[in-house]
C-alpha cells in the first residue's frame, strides 16, 4: 500500500510541476536532443511599442527575448549580436499577447447542427476540433484562455499539450464542467430519454443543496480545474425556457465560492439576470461572466467587491444572429431576443461607472478565431480604445492573478508578444488583423504567415 501511495504522490507532484512551469516539462524526456538547439535569443525591433497597456506607448524600442522570457527592453533599435535571431517590426505596433478569459475550445455554435452531430462524433473527434480551435485562437493574437467548460479531461489534456509544446495554442487555464443545479443552464435539458441518461451518468459538475455543491466543486478540482466556473442564472444557450434570474440559492453560490477559494482557484459565475448577478457578487466571485442586467445597485456591488465583468459581447452578437437564422432551439432563440434588449445598455452603464472589466469573447458560441470582434463591440458602447486593450492584458492578467507573467512587456516576464499595421489606438479593427504572434518566445506567426511550429 505504501508504495501505491508513493507513486501516485509522485505522479501528483509531477502533474503539478508541469502546470507551474511549463517549460520545464519537457525535461521528462530524457533523450538528448538530436539537432543542435536553435538560437535561444531574439532581439525584436518595435516601431511603436504599447509595453504596458493603459501607458503611453514607448516609441521605437528593442525587445530582447531570451529562453521564452523577456529579458530586456532598450530605447531604439539595437543591433543583435552574433548568433542571436532578429525579428523585424520596425514598421508594426507591438503590444503584450492578448488574453481572453473565456472561450470553450469543445465547442463550435450552432446548436442545432451540434446535436446532429452529437450522434457521429466521439470525444476523440472532438478533442482534435478543440487542438484546431486553439490554434486559430493563438494565431488571432491571443496567448492565453481561461477555457469555461468543456470535455474536463480532454481540455485538461490539450492544456498539458500546450504547456509541453506540443500542440501549438494559447496558455489555458481551464474550468472542466460548469457547475449547475438539476434543470439549471449546465444540464443535459432537452435531450431525448436515453441522451440524457448517458448525460446524467456522468455529471458530477450537477449539485443541488450547499453540501452537494461543495462536493460538484471538489469534483472539478480533482479532474484538474485551475478555475471553477458556476452557473448562478440561467443561460441564453441551454434549450430550457424559464428565464435569465439566479437558479442558485445565496447558499448553493457561497459554498461553491468558498470551496474553490480554499483550495486557491478563483471563480467565475456565469450570469444575465439582476438576482444572478447580484448574488454571485455577494457569494464573492472573482468574475461575472456575460451580465446582461446591470443597475445602479449591482455596479455599485461590483465596486465593493472588486470583482471583474468580463462582458462576452462577441457571443450576444452570434446567439442573436444565430436565433434569427432558425439555427437556435425555439427556447434558446426567445432567451437571445430577450437579452438583446437590453444588454449594450447594461455594459454601457458599467463601463461608465467604473466597474473592472477583463476581456472575454465566449468564442464557441460564435466562431473562434475571430477574437480581435470584442474590441470593436466594447468600444461601440463606449469604452475607450486603450482601455479596451488594457482589459485584454494588464487588467484579465489581474483578474486571472497572474499579472506578475504575463499582460506587459517587461524584464522577466513571459514572451508573449504580438504586432498589428497601424495603430489600434486609432483604429481598434486593428486588433482583427493581428500579423505577428509569438507565445513564451515561439514565433507562431509573421508577415500575416503561419510560422513552422517547432515540437519540442
Ligand atoms: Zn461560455
Amino acid at each position: 500500500m505504501k508504495s501505491i501511495a508513493l507513486a501516485l504522490a509522485l505522479v501528483a507532484g509531477t502533474a503539478a510541476a508541469a502546470q507551474d512551469a511549463p517549460g520545464a516539462a519537457g525535461s521528462t524526456a530524457a533523450p538528448a536532443p538530436a539537432q543542435p538547439q536553435p538560437s535561444k535569443t531574439t532581439y525584436i525591433h518595435a516601431g511603436q511599442l504599447l509595453a504596458v497597456p493603459g501607458e503611453r506607448p514607448r516609441g521605437r524600442s528593442t525587445i530582447v527575448v531570451r529562453d521564452g522570457r523577456i529579458a530586456e527592453v532598450r530605447d531604439g533599435f539595437v543591433a543583435p549580436p552574433a548568433g542571436a535571431e532578429l525579428v523585424n517590426l520596425s514598421d508594426r505596433y507591438v503590444m503584450p499577447g492578448l488574453i481572453d478569459m473565456h472561450v470553450h475550445f469543445y465547442s463550435t455554435g450552432y446548436p442545432l447542427q451540434a446535436r446532429l452531430n452529437a450522434t457521429t462524433t466521439d470525444m476523440e473527434d472532438e478533442l482534435l476540433t478543440a487542438v484546431a480551435n486553439a490554434r486559430r485562437t493563438l494565431e488571432a493574437g491571443v496567448t492565453t484562455v481561461r477555457d469555461l467548460g468543456g470535455e474536463p479531461r480532454g481540455v485538461r489534456a490539450l492544456r498539458d499539450a500546450i504547456a509541453r509544446g506540443e500542440v501549438a495554442g494559447p496558455t489555458v487555464v481551464n474550468a472542466g464542467r460548469m457547475i449547475s443545479v438539476t434543470a439549471g443552464h449546465g444540464d443535459a435539458n432537452g435531450l431525448k430519454r436515453e441522451y440524457a441518461h448517458i448525460e446524467r451518468e456522468d455529471s458530477p459538475h450537477l449539485c443541488d443543496g450547499p453540501d452537494d455543491c461543495r462536493r460538484a466543486t471538489r469534483e472539478q478540482i480533482f479532474t484538474g480545474a485551475e478555475v471553477i466556473k458556476f452557473a448562478a442564472s440561467g443561460g441564453v444557450g441551454s434549450n430550457i425556457a424559464g428565464g435569465l434570474e439566479a437558479q442558485m440559492t445565496p447558499e448553493e453560490m457561497k459554498a461553491i465560492v468558498d470551496t474553490a477559494h480554499a483550495f486557491g482557484r478563483k471563480v467565475a459565475a456565469h450570469a444575465h439576470g439582476k438576482s444572478g448577478v447580484d448574488g454571485a457578487l455577494r457569494a464573492g466571485v472573482d468574475t461575472i461572466e456575460h451580465g446582461s442586467y446591470l443597475d445602479n445597485e449591482t455596479i455599485a456591488l461590483f465596486r465593493k467587491t472588486g470583482a471583474y465583468l468580463v462582458p462576452t459581447m462577441h457571443a450576444f452578437e452570434s446567439v442573436i444572429r444565430q436565433g434569427r437564422a432558425g439555427e437556435r432551439p425555439a427556447a434558446s432563440a426567445a432567451k437571445a431576443e430577450q437579452v438583446a434588449t437590453v444588454v449594450k445598455e447594461s455594459h454601457r452603464r458599467a463601463f461608465a461607472g467604473g466597474v473592472k472589466v477583463a476581456m472575454g469573447t465566449d468564442s464557441g458560441v460564435g466562431p473562434h478565431g475571430t477574437n480581435g470582434l470584442e474590441f470593436l463591440y466594447m468600444t461601440q458602447v463606449g469604452m475607450e480604445p486603450m482601455r479596451a486593450l488594457r482589459s485584454a492584458t494588464v487588467d484579465a492578467a489581474e483578474a486571472l492573478g497572474r499579472a506578475d507573467r504575463i499582460g506587459r512587456i517587461l524584464p522577466g516576464m513571459d514572451a508573449d508578444i504580438i504586432a498589428v499595421s497601424g495603430d489600434p489606438v486609432a483604429d481598434v479593427n486593428r486588433m482583427q488583423n493581428v500579423d505577428f504572434v509569438m507565445r513564451r518566445g515561439v514565433v507562431h506567426k509573421l508577415g500575416g504567415q503561419r510560422q513552422v511550429f517547432p515540437v519540442r
